[in-house]
């Protein structure tokens, strides 16, 4: 059993996820590091039930589904509008499956709040990053970009929701952006830096 929480050059570790979008974006994010990475699949292991009441709690379940002997990393993430009290947050998957696609759910949204008198489109992306060297040794980081919903939805790159979110500061809506330039900006980036600050040896 590890009783360290660090990790350092050459390890391996385990990115507890199914979702090829985000294993892409983990191997970029940590490409510098020159870590083994591995993923759920390679090891065997299924997805998880989302059960979790908060973007944390998700993310433990995830990361503790990983085998004890393996350094682990996962993330729940979603995307929340201030004016639908938070919603979809983190039912954003579920809620695209429901709406039958992508574009049917920002237009289900965009279209809620329209709908309301103070229209107030704002919204931000969250991220919670959990860490896990043991059972016992588990740690987890939070990432926000804050901006808003937009109509239509602009640009063809990324996933998900990122056609339709313009973030503060920036003139293009994440898919308008290059994938390489808005995985680095993005709230998972944001986790992920203050986990490899505190974790990382020598870092
Ligand atoms: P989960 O973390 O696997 O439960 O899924 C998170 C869901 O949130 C994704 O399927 C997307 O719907 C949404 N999401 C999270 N991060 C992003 C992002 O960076 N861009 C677009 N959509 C995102």
């Amino acid at each position: 059993m590890r009783l360290n929480h660090k990790f350092c050059v050459g390890d391996k570790i385990v990115i507890a996820s199914h979702n090829e979008g985000k294993i892409n974006e983990f191997k970029t994010l940590l490409a510098d590091y020159n870590l083994q990475i591995i993923t759920s699949n390679d090891i065997g292991i299924k997805d998880v039930k989302e059960t979790g009441k908060s973007f944390q709690e998700n993310s433990l379940i995830k990361v503790k589904s990983i085998p004890e002997e393996y350094i682990a990393i996962s993330d729940d993430s979603g995307l929340s509008v201030t004016s639908l009290g938070g919603r979809p947050g983190i039912y954003s998957s579920r809620f695209q499956k429901n709406c039958g696609g992508w574009f049917e759910a920002m237009e289900r949204l965009y279209s809620e709040v329209k709908a309301k008198k103070n229209k107030d489109f704002s919204a931000k992306f969250t991220c919670c990053l959990s860490i896990k060297f043991s059972k016992d040794l588990i740690y987890s980081y939070n990432g926000e970009v804050k901006g808003k919903i937009v109509w239509p939805p602009k640009g063809t790159n990324g996933f998900g929701y990122d056609p339709f979110f313009l973030p503060d500061g920036y003139k293009k809506t994440f898919a308008e952006m290059a994938h390489s330039d808005k995985i680095f900006i993005d709230h998972r980036s944001i986790a992920l830096k203050k986990l490899i600050k505190l974790h990382l040896s020598d870092s």
